[in-house]
């Protein structure tokens, strides 16, 4: 655990009592503060209750006497309308911060060099976090891995020089961070995602850029309008920018060349670093971008040399492109993460051909009509959930398509058919385009249970199970 001790001696109301709020007040406690800690849910309450803490009703609560509000960054902060803990805060003159502000003052008080890379971006922050994180474990860094992803920050071990955070940032949380300094910050691309948390892409883009215009070393991926724009001004104002892309780097840029991760030397011309060619859990373009963005984050601490033993280790995160066996030719592809038709796109786009996919759920706005241009690369697919009947029509004569109605039909039918294919790897693909709510719990819950039934179809090879 960090303990926080920017608060000793002085009261922090924290509201947003999940997993990251529990983590706050005993971080505030351990560091001398005291915390007068809530939630809305009565759920969460009694959790957090009967896990040992304190509660205080801060809707009655004399907010005079709090030195900061410590937000839980799910909360609203401006849009759609700010929560009403945040009305009270403002009223009373107080700072609203969040969790990874409270370690962030700690790095600045124990060690403000110590390795802290923090990674944002609309797509891949996950994947790009965990493959960073990865890279310095194999590498024998001591690596405390957090954020968005996996642990509240504030249960990490305390900054240290010896000791490399590599922390995952959602731009609520950056939001919440007026002391923003990591050591490299990495923000891999915008695109309209979340506006209405807040109010226009374009201050949704400023929110991302603090990031890497508070980082000492600036890795952007340069393939939107707004993350090029980004690069530019932090360029001018003589910051170092270490440019990404997913294709042949520029002129002193990373980039991804001939299925190598690579970049452009002012003294060797192209530099190949690793090949990614066979390594199941980078597949796609998408992936290249992640990957390049890795090896910028990482490769003043890393020895070239071990780069592609540290790469082609990577086991991937579950759900996301995760490939869960093969039985004989046929690869099956658990991608449940995906729940819009732009994250579907990236999965049809990493297989040429003979896709066997299966679809479905709660449909988002749009529909999957986005997706045209690779109807061409399904050999059939297979309709799950609400959107079947949509889906169904967006697909007419152009896509072979039955309704399954269920995850078991789908995955026994997808199965049946791509045994019958002549294709040289046909792939039983789960990219939902939508939301799992109609079925399922969660995406997780969805993509485990398409890997139970894959697991147990007779003969299959499993792959080691993902991150
Ligand atoms: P995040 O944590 O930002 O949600 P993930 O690493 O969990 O990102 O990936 C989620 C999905 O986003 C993937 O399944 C893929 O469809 C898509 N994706 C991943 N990396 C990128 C990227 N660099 N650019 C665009 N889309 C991506």
């Amino acid at each position: 655990m960090t303990p926080s001790t920017a608060f000793a001696g002085k009261t922090v109301a924290v509201f947003g009592l999940g997993a990251s709020g529990n983590a706050t007040v005993r971080s505030l406690l351990a560091g001398g503060a005291a915390a007068a800690a809530w939630d809305d849910s009565p759920a969460s309450r009694a959790a957090s209750e009967q896990a040992g803490l304190a509660l205080t009703d801060l809707s009655t609560a004399d907010w005079s006497r709090f030195a900061a509000l410590v937000l839980a960054p799910g909360v609203p902060l401006t849009h759609p309308e700010p929560h009403w803990t945040v009305v009270k805060a403002k009223a009373a003159g107080i700072e609203i911060i969040g969790d990874v502000e409270l370690f962030a003052r700690e790095r600045e008080r124990l060690c403000p060099d110590a390795p802290f890379i923090a990674i944002t971006g609309t797509n891949g922050k996950s994947t790009t976090t965990a493959l960073i994180a990865h890279i310095l474990r194999v590498t024998g860094r001591d690596v405390a891995l957090g954020g968005n992803i996996g642990r509240a920050i504030l249960t990490l071990e305390p900054p240290s020089p010896d000791r490399v955070h590599v922390i995952e940032l959602s731009s609520f949380q950056i939001d919440l961070m007026p002391t923003l300094r990591p050591s490299v910050g990495v923000l891999l691309n915008v695109t309209p995602d979340h506006i209405d948390r807040h109010g226009t892409i374009e201050s949704y883009a400023a929110v991302k850029e603090r990031l890497v215009a508070g980082a000492k070393v600036a890795v952007v991926g340069v393939e939107d309008d707004y993350c090029r724009a980004i690069a530019h001004r932090l360029e001018a104002a003589g910051k170092i920018v270490r440019r990404v892309r997913s294709e042949k780097p520029g002129v002193h840029e990373y980039g991804f060349a001939g299925g190598k991760v690579c970049y452009d030397s002012r003294f060797d011309g192209l530099v190949e670093v690793v090949s990614l060619d066979g390594i199941a859990s980078l597949r796609g373009r998408h992936n290249a971008q992640n990957a390049v963005a890795a090896f910028a984050a990482t490769w003043d601490l890393v020895r070239p040399a071990d780069f592609a033993a540290a790469y082609a280790s990577f086991p991937g995160l579950a759900h996301r492109m995760e490939e869960v066996g093969r039985l004989g030719s046929m690869l099956f592809i658990n991608d449940s993460k995906a729940t819009n038709a732009d994250s579907t796109e990236k999965a049809l786009a990493s297989f040429e051909r003979d896709i066997y996919w299966i679809l479905g759920g709660k449909p988002k706005e749009g529909g999957i009509a986005a997706l045209r241009p690779f109807f061409p690369r399904v050999a059939k697919a297979y309709l799950i959930g609400s959107a079947s009947k949509e889906f169904a029509e967006t697909f007419g004569s152009a896509v072979a398509h039955e309704l399954s109605e269920t995850m078991d039909n789908a995955v026994a039918a997808a199965t049946r058919d791509a045994a019958t294919s002549s294709g040289a790897e046909p792939v039983v693909l789960l990219s939902p385009a939508c939301a799992s709510y109609d079925q399922y719990k969660n995406f997780e819950e969805r993509g485990d249970h398409f890997r139970r039934l894959v697991s147990a179809i007779p003969g299959i090879a499993l792959r080691r199970a993902a991150a």
